[in-house]
C-alpha cells in the first residue's frame, strides 16, 4: 500500500463467501478495491479468513460479462470443451438490454401460455440479498404461476431444516454460535469449520482455551482437532447409530433433564422404548466407536451445565440427514441443552446469504417466513399483498426438477447466480436435463459452467456491487453496501427480475432495495422491529427482535416452541445403510466439499487471484494408508470411478482421511467432483447423498 495505492474512500459492506457474515470495509481508489479489512461485526470481532479478506478482485476478473448474450443461431447446447474464457465469446452474440429482456420473457412466456404454469421453474441464489431473493420467488410463484422455486440450500441443509421445522418448529438456529464461549462442552460434527467457516471457528478456538470441552466428532481428522478435549472418528454415513447409542447411555444412566422434559417436550416415553436395545454394544460395530466412548461422549455432553452442538453438511448430506438433524435435537431435549446462554443447536449454514434466501421464502413447500404454501389462510395473506392468487400445490426442489426437465415436464427455466451444471450431482444427468430445456435464461456474472447452456444470458451484479440486507448463520440481518460501479452495462439483479416480471404483465415499481425490504415487512414476522433505516444506522439486527431499539434474540425458546403445542418434540430414527454401500467393485467411500480457498464451484474464488494462486489445481485427499496401498507419492495423478463416471486429478495427503475414503472438492471443473456423486435423496429434505457414494481408486497410469 505505497502513496499511489492510497484508498480515497471506504464502504463498509459484508463478506460474500460464507454464512459467518463477518462485517468488513472496502477500501477503494479510483472506483477499484485496493483491499479488504474486517470491522467489528458481532460475528467476527474484526477478523476476516484468507477468502474475505483477498478475494475481492473477481468482479474485475477480465471474463466478467459486461454485456447481455443471446445464444448464436444452430449453435448446441452443452458444454464446450475448447471453452476459453480469455477468449471472445463464439456460442453466443451481444445483444441491447431491450432485446434479450424481451426474448428472456417471451421464451417463458410462450412455455407457459402452450404447456402451463408447471412447464417453468426457477432456481434463485444465496449470494443474492434477502430483496433480491424475495423478488425472485415472488417472480415464479405470481408471474411463472407455480411453486417451481428453490436454490442451494436444497444441497446444503435443506434435511437439517426438515428436521428443526418438526421438531421445534423452527428451522434456524437456536443460538449464535458466539455462545460457544459460555458453553461448557460444544460438539462439532460433521463439520469442518476451520475450513468452510474460518472465523467461526476463531470462536471455538478461544471457548477451548478458555476451558470450553470441545468434542469433535467425524470420520475425517481436521485442524480444531488440536484444540479439542476429544476427538472421536465414526464410520462414515454411521450418525444415527452413534447418536441412539449416546441416547440409550443418557437414559439408562438416567443422565436426562426431567424436568425439562416434562416442561418443554413430548414424545419422550417414545424415544425411550425406541432406544432400549441400541446399547452403545449393539451400536459399536455399525459406528466404529468403542462402546466405552461412546459412554464417555454421551456423559460429557449431558452432565454439561450447559452445552452446544453444532453441525455441518456431514450430517446434512445423506440419504438420513434428516435422521441425523433428528438425533441430535433429541440429544439436546433429552438433556434440556436449548433456551439458555451456552445452549443450543446450530447448523453452520453455508452460503453468505442461505439462510435469508430461505426465510425470504425460496422454497418450493414454503413461503416466506416457512408458512405452508398448502396452508389457505397463508395463501390468503399473500395474494391480499401480492393482489393474485397463488397456487396451492408445494413445487419442485432442485434435483426434482431436473428430473422434471428429463421427463419433459419443465421446459423453461431462469437460474440466478446458481451453477448447477457443477453444483447438481450425477452431472451427466444434470447437464443432459439443462440441454433438453428449451428456454434457458441464466443471470449471472460469468458464462459459468451452467451459462453455456443458456439461450440468453443476462449480465448481473456482484456482492460489492449491491445494496441490500443479509442474514447470517446467527439470524443476524446486515446492511451490504454497493463499493464500486456495476461494470459495462450489468445491472443489479432486483432490477433483472422487475424487468422480466413487468414482462409478465406484473406491475412492479420498485425503485430501490429498501423498497422491497419495507414489502417483505409486511410479508414477514420475523423482521419486526428491523428496518431498513435501523440497518443504515446499527449495520446488524438479529432476529426474532422484540423492540425497535432492543438487539435481537441471540438465544431463541427460553419458555416456549413456536409449535402447535408449544413444545418440541422427539423424533426417533433408526440406523439405515448409505443409499450405494461400498462393495468389492467400488470399496472406497467418496466425500466431497469445500476447501477453504475455494468457494463452491469457483465460479468466484477461480476467478480471485491470490486464491487461486495459493490452490491452483485440482486435487484429491487421501490419508497415508491409500497412497501405499495405490502404490502413489503426494502430487500422483489418481483417477476415481463411480458407477456415474470417473475423473482424474492429483493426490494429496491428508492425515486426517480414514483408510477407505477420498475426499474432493467440487470446485474444480476439469475435475467436477459431481460427476461422481449419486442424485439419491432423503426423503424429508430432498437433499443428494453428497457426502457418501461407493468409489474405486487407481493411479491413472493403470486406470
Ligand atoms: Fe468471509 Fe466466511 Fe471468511 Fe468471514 S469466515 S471472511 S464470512 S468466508
Amino acid at each position: 500500500r505505497g502513496d499511489s495505492t492510497v484508498a480515497d474512500r471506504q464502504v463498509d459492506s459484508v463478506c460474500p463467501y460464507c454464512g459467518v457474515g463477518c462485517q468488513l470495509t472496502y477500501h477503494i481508489k479510483d472506483d477499484e478495491i485496493l483491499y479488504v479489512e474486517g470491522r467489528d461485526g458481532p460475528s467476527n470481532q474484526n477478523r476476516l479468513c484468507v477468502k474475505g479478506r483477498f478475494g475481492y478482485d473477481y468482479p474485475r476478473h477480465p471474463s466478467r460479462l459486461i454485456a447481455p448474450l443471446i445464444r448464436r443461431e444452430g449453435v448446441a447446447k452443452g458444454l464446450d470443451p475448447d471453452f476459453d474464457p480469455a477468449q471472445p465469446l463464439t456460442h453466443f452474440r451481444e445483444a441491447s438490454w431491450d432485446e434479450a429482456l424481451a426474448f428472456a420473457a417471451s421464451g417463458l412466456i410462450d412455455l407457459k401460455a402452450t404447456y402451463g404454469p408447471d412447464a417453468l421453474a426457477g432456481f434463485g441464489s444465496a449470494k443474492c440479498s434477502n430483496e433480491e431473493a424475495w423478488l425472485f420467488q415472488k417472480l415464479v410463484r405470481t408471474g411463472f404461476g407455480s411453486n417451481h422455486v428453490d436454490h442451494c440450500t436444497r444441497l446444503c441443509h435443506a434435511s437439517s431444516v426438515a428436521a428443526l421445522m418438526e421438531c421445534i418448529g423452527s428451522g434456524a438456529v437456536t443460538a449464535s454460535f458466539m455462545q460457544a464461549e459460555q458453553a461448557d462442552v460444544v460438539i462439532l460434527i460433521g463439520c469442518n469449520p476451520a475450513v468452510n467457516h474460518p472465523v467461526a471457528a476463531t470462536f471455538f478456538k478461544q471457548a477451548a482455551k478458555r476451558g470450553t470441552k470441545l468434542l469433535i466428532l467425524d470420520p475425517r481428522g481436521q485442524a480444531l482437532d488440536a484444540y479439542a478435549h476429544q476427538s472421536v472418528r465414526f464410520s462414515p454415513g454411521s450418525d444415527v447409530a452413534l447418536f441412539n447409542a449416546m441416547l440409550n447411555v443418557i437414559i439408562s444412566e438416567e443422565l436426562y433433564d426431567t424436568t425439562y422434559i416434562a416442561e418443554h417436550t413430548e414424545g419422550f416415553e417414545a424415544l425411550k422404548m425406541h432406544t432400549v436395545d441400541m446399547t452403545p454394544e449393539a451400536m459399536s460395530g455399525l459406528c466404529g466407536v468403542e462402546p466405552d466412548t461412546i459412554r464417555e461422549v454421551a456423559r460429557l455432553y449431558a452432565n454439561a451445565e450447559r452445552a452446544m452442538i453444532f453441525w455441518g453438511m456431514g450430517i446434512s448430506q445423506h440419504t438420513h440427514g434428516t435422521d441425523n438433524a433428528r438425533g441430535l435435537i433429541s440429544l439436546a431435549l433429552a438433556c434440556g441443552q436449548t433456551g439458555r446462554p451456552g445452549t443450543g443447536l446450530h447448523p453452520l449454514r453455508g452460503q453468505n446469504n442461505v439462510q435469508g434466501a430461505s426465510d425470504a421464502g425460496m422454497i418450493p413447500m414454503v413461503m416466506p417466513d416457512y408458512q405452508p404454501v398448502s396452508d389457505s389462510q397463508v395463501r390468503a395473506a399473500f395474494e391480499e399483498l401480492w393482489n393474485t392468487k397463488l397456487d396451492p400445490t408445494p413445487g419442485l426442489t432442485v434435483v426434482e426438477i431436473m428430473d422434471a426437465i428429463a421427463a419433459g415436464t419443465i421446459r423453461g427455466m431462469l437460474i440466478q447466480g446458481e451453477n448447477p451444471a457443477m453444483s447438481d450431482p450425477d452431472l451427466d444427468h444434470a447437464r443432459a436435463a439443462l440441454a433438453k430445456l428449451e428456454h434457458l435464461v441464466v443471470q449471472d456474472l460469468f458464462v459459468t459452467e451452467t451459462a453455456q447452456f443458456a439461450d440468453v444470458i443476462l449480465p448481473a451484479s456482484a456482492w460489492p456491487e449491491k445494496n441490500g440486507t443479509v442474514t447470517n448463520t446467527n439470524r443476524q440481518v446486515q446492511m451490504g453496501r454497493a463499493a464500486v460501479p456495476l461494470p459495462g452495462q450489468a445491472k443489479p439483479d432486483w432490477w433483472i427480475t422487475q424487468e422480466i416480471a413487468k414482462r409478465f404483465g406484473l406491475d412492479w415499481n420498485y425503485q430501490h432495495p429498501r423498497d422491497v425490504f419495507a414489502e417483505m415487512k409486511q410479508g414477514m414476522a420475523s423482521l419486526d422491529h428491523i428496518s431498513w433505516e435501523r440497518l443504515e444506522r446499527e449495520q446488524s439486527v438479529t432476529y426474532p427482535c422484540s423492540a425497535d431499539d432492543a438487539p435481537g434474540a441471540d438465544v431463541v425458546f427460553s419458555d416456549a416452541f413456536p409449535t402447535a403445542s408449544g413444545r418440541a418434540k422427539f423424533s426417533p430414527t433408526r440406523p439405515l445403510p448409505p443409499d450405494e454401500p461400498v462393495d468389492s467393485d467400488y470399496p472406497t467411500v467418496l466425500t466431497t466439499g469445500r476447501q477453504l480457498e475455494h468457494w463452491h464451484t469457483g465460479s468466484m474464488t477461480r476467478r480471485a487471484k491470490v486464491l487461486d494462486d495459493l490452490e491452483p489445481e485440482a486435487v484429491a485427499s487421501l490419508g497415508p494408508a491409500e497412497f501405499i496401498r495405490l502404490g502413489m507419492a503426494p502430487g500422483d495423478e489418481l483417477t476415481i470411478a463411480t458407477r456415474r463416471g470417473s475423473i482424474t486429478l492429483k493426490a494429496r495427503t491428508d492425515p486426517g482421511m480414514p483408510e477407505g475414503m477420498v475426499f474432493v472438492p467440487f470446485c474444480y471443473g476439469e475435475a467436477a467432483a459431481n460427476l461422481l456423486t449419486n442424485s439419491a435423496l432423503d426423503p424429508y429434505g430432498k437433499i443428494p447423498e453428497f457426502k457418501y457414494a461407493a468409489c474405486r481408486l487407481s493411479r491413472s497410469d493403470v486406470a
